[in-house]
């Protein structure tokens, strides 16, 4: 085993049986010296350093069904809200205050907020906040609307890729949307100029080892400058409600792997995994994460934004989100940083 990780992590390619072989190996010093290995990546270009970016989920409004999420527009049970401009803007304002330099403005695909207001929330906080990025997380769109985003200041884009098999995709969604269009949005937001992030979560219903490894081909491919990935966790009032969640390990070792693929990519410890392992957080960056994503929304509508059950952070003691993050990472020998957080440069190859 340590020979394949050792090929990994000098030459950051993997054949689909040594993928095999790691997400199988159940020797605890094997997988910990994987870990090793990305931990020595990740701290080759962010040292001890964490970055935090400040999520404002401002929107539960969502046009499309994706069969996995429980903010999807059929589940009659979500009680629905968004955000005015101004409530965004006081959510920054905390947020800087509380030393974050990356917002990040997610939701599901509400078509109130036009581009227009998309492009005057994004030069407000861009004018106020000149040393602060933003990151746009609003799904597909068209590339006209992705380039006023970008012009009016947007850094950054979070688009998962969800699964990069054609097939599996199907599965995931309803016939009214299209892998190819998926696709066609992150190219065009990578081409556009956006640091860009993909991702997918780690055992969806239908998952299969060789889809997980088409996922990591296609980061290799794409060079996105972020990969999201989490555990897959059923919603009840979804189609997907009986199907397991996905686990922490393989989510660990996926972690550890996309690091050994891409070295200086931003990987996120997600919500997802603080969620199926109390200490997931800490445990995804002792895997090679160099990013958490704290939330920056409003306490009230915190629980309501449920893309699947038992989310933590959701409860009145979220105010101290950013406190406990502190804390939690300075216990495993990492500090968070008040920093914008850019992609470090790639490596010379
Ligand atoms: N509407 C935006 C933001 C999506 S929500 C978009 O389309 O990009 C962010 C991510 O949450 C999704 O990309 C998906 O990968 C993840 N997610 C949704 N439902 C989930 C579930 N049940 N378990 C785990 N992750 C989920």
């Amino acid at each position: 085993m340590k020979n394949i990780i050792d090929a990994l992590a000098k030459t950051g390619f993997l054949s689909l049986d040594d993928f095999k072989a790691i997400i199988h190996c159940g020797n605890a010093q094997d997988t910990e010296y994987l870990f090793s290995k990305s931990r020595e990546q990740a701290q080759k270009y962010y040292g001890n350093k964490i970055f935090v970016r400040g999520l404002i989920e401002f929107t539960n409004y969502c046009k499309n069904d994706c069969l996995y999420c429980g903010i999807r527009a059929s589940n009659k049970n979500a009680n629905r809200y968004r955000l005015s401009a101004e409530e965004i803007l006081n959510c920054c304002d905390n947020g800087y205050s509380l030393g974050f330099r990356t917002f990040v403005l997610q939701g599901g695909e509400d078509m109130h907020y036009t581009d227009d207001d998309y492009v005057s929330i994004i030069g407000e906080i861009k004018s106020r906040y000149p040393d602060c990025a933003v990151t746009m997380s609003i799904g597909e769109r068209s590339r006209s609307s992705y380039e006023r985003y970008f012009e009016a200041g947007a850094d950054r884009y979070l688009l998962r890729h969800e699964t990069a098999d054609c097939d599996h995709y199907k599965r995931l969604h309803p016939d009214k949307m299209s892998f190819e269009n998926r696709m066609r949005c992150i190219k065009d937001l990578k081409d556009i100029g956006y640091q860009t992030g993909v991702g997918f979560m780690v055992g969806s219903p239908y998952q299969t080892e060789e889809s997980i490894y088409k996922d990591l081909q296609f980061i290799k491919e794409i060079q996105p400058h972020m990969v999201g990935i989490g555990p897959f966790i059923p919603h009840k009032d979804t189609p997907f409600a009986d199907f397991k969640a996905g686990s922490c390990d393989l989510t660990l070792k996926l972690l550890a792997i996309i690091r050994l693929i891409k070295p200086n990519v931003l990987l996120p410890a997600t919500t997802a995994l603080g969620t199926i392992d109390p200490r997931g957080r800490e445990k995804g960056i002792l895997a090679g994460a160099n990013v958490v994503m704290p939330n920056l929304s409003p306490v009230m509508h915190r629980k309501d934004y449920s893309l699947y059950d038992n989310k933590i952070c959701t409860g009145e003691e979220a105010a101290e989100c950013r406190f406990c993050l502190s804390r939690r990472v300075e216990s495993i020998g990492y500090e968070i940083v008040t920093d914008r957080g850019d992609c470090a440069a790639a490596p010379q190859s």
